[in-house]
């Protein structure tokens, strides 16, 4: 029989973005092989007739190479940005005065275009405007209904419709635009597995969107504004994921906080068991460079020690020049970190404190005798990827199998730190479930005859959330 076994000889997870530099089916295809387990479609950019391409062309690979691939819809959401400015570019110079305004286009330093009302209702003559990612900073002097005077803090060039923040500002904007709605409901009729919500800053947001995803997609909510960290607790609860998103909350918080705001979120949503995404400017040199620095590669191994879910390239592998590069090497030192020898013991040290439900006792039961007994495998069967989730807390150094009868939950689990997850038929009995567990836990290359995996499930069957089983079989 030919080598059937797609497995990834790592836990934690590859996210790359998709765009110009990958969006062919063989690009996706040698992405793929590298190492990538969830494709991001940027909304962003693009429209939608590219994203629907992309989307059929991973879903054909999927198809191809028998394993399920995960697919992230990252939605624009309520993104800030001047309008188009007079020549295209202003230059900015530090100390000199210039005004927004509510209308118009084609605007000079004293009429920069600004077409946010929200943004004229909540700032204050002190606040400070961040545009370009920062790099300009202005310093709001006087407000009137529909101009805001500003004196500039930091110099630099402002061209048309670059972004703007407002650090400490929470304004009053629904995560989802008109653009948003649309994208979404695009989306959702493509049937990606997981949605993502760009700023985020209060629990009703997510429940918002909610209302329109049902279950038929997850829900990550990127961290991105300060306004997010004051709730997050409730803002986690509400998720089905998370995304550190550096590249925003970096503007919005200072650089030098950024890294313990990563280990807080990391830690938080292993407390209430939803993976976690380490994203933006990992190998950002790897856009134009066939290696990373030093400090990236520290970077993408931080992520790691920190006990994240998986990590994220961005234009290193939507719009970089060394895309496959890339994902090699998250891969590898990706592998590296979980070859280390203390790389077990940092993992375990960083546990939350238990959270004592059954379930949750179940789940780490599991984790503790499938290390004492050495098995090959852990064999989670599941429907929602709830008891896959509850194990892969514990971070045990075993393999988590995740069989599930649902094609959505065994995308949706690309995500999960060490789940190797398979779509297998439904399963009525434990025995069934047992003689599964063997199957795939051979076929999948885990394990081999003689070799002990451990199952956890919960019975009755087709219930979810219940983990109530742990069987040591002897395959
Ligand atoms: P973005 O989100 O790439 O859509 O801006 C990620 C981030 O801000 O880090
Ligand atoms: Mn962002």
């Amino acid at each position: 029989m030919a080598e059937r076994t797609m497995r990834r000889h790592r836990y934690a997870k590859i996210v790359a973005t998709v765009g110009p530099a990958t969006s062919t089916p063989e690009m996706l295809k040698a992405l793929f092989l590298a190492g990538v387990d969830t494709f991001r479609l940027n909304f962003s950019h693009g429209v939608q007739a590219d994203h629907a391409r992309v989307h059929a062309a991973i879903r054909a690979l999927e198809a191809e190479v028998g394993r399920p691939i995960g697919i992230l819809q990252d939605l624009q959401g309520p993104k800030i940005r001047v309008g188009t400015v007079r020549d295209g570019r202003l230059d900015l110079t530090a100390g000199e005065r210039v005004r927004f305004v509510l209308e118009g286009s084609e605007g000079g330093k004293d009429a920069i275009p600004l077409h946010h009302p929200e943004i004229f209702a909540a700032v204050v003559p002190g606040q400070d405007l961040l545009i370009d990612d920062g790099r300009v900073r202005v310093r709001v002097v006087g407000i009137e209904a529909a101009m805001i005077e500003a004196e500039v803090i930091t110099g630099g060039a402002v061209s048309n419709r670059k972004g703007v923040n407002l650090p400490g500002t929470l304004l009053d904007l629904s995560p989802l635009t008109e653009k948003d709605r649309a994208d979404l409901a695009f989306g959702l009729e493509l049937g990606v597995d997981w949605i993502a919500l760009s700023f985020v800053q209060k629990p009703s947001d997510v429940l918002e969107a909610r209302t329109l995803i049902g279950d038929r997609a997850g829900i990550m909510t990127k961290v991105e504004k300060p306004q997010a960290l004051e709730r997050i607790e409730d803002i986690i609860r509400l998720s089905d994921a998370v995304m550190v998103a550096r590249g925003d909350l970096g503007v919005e918080i200072p650089h030098e906080d950024v890294p313990a705001r990563q280990k807080e979120l990391i830690r938080a949503c292993r407390l209430a068991v939803k993976p976690v995404v380490v994203a933006t400017q990992m190998l950002d040199s790897m856009v134009n460079a066939p290696a990373p620095t030093r400090a990236e590669a520290s970077d993408v191994a931080t992520a790691i020690y920190d006990g994240a879910d998986a990590v994220m390239l961005s234009a290193e592998s939507a719009t970089g020049r060394y895309p496959i590069e890339a994902v090699a090497m998250m891969d590898r030192i990706i592998r590296s970190v979980e070859g280390h020898k203390l790389y077990h013991s940092i993992i375990a040290a960083l546990e939350p404190g238990e959270e004592e439900t059954p379930p949750h006792a179940v789940a780490t039961a599991t984790a503790t005798l499938a290390e004492a007994v050495h098995a090959s495998a852990i064999v989670a069967y599941t429907e929602s990827g709830t008891t896959a989730a509850r194990v892969a807390r514990k971070r045990p150094a075993v393999p988590i199998l995740a069989l599930t009868p649902n094609i959505d939950t065994s995308r949706r689990l690309s995500l999960l730190w060490g789940a190797h997850s398979v779509h297998t038929d439904d399963v009525d009995s434990y025995e069934e479930m047992t003689t599964k567990a063997c199957h795939h836990a051979q076929e999948e290359g885990f394990a081999k005859p003689n070799d002990i995996v451990v199952a956890a499930a919960g019975i009755p069957f087709h219930t979810t959330g219940n983990t109530n089983n742990i069987r040591l079989i002897q395959i």
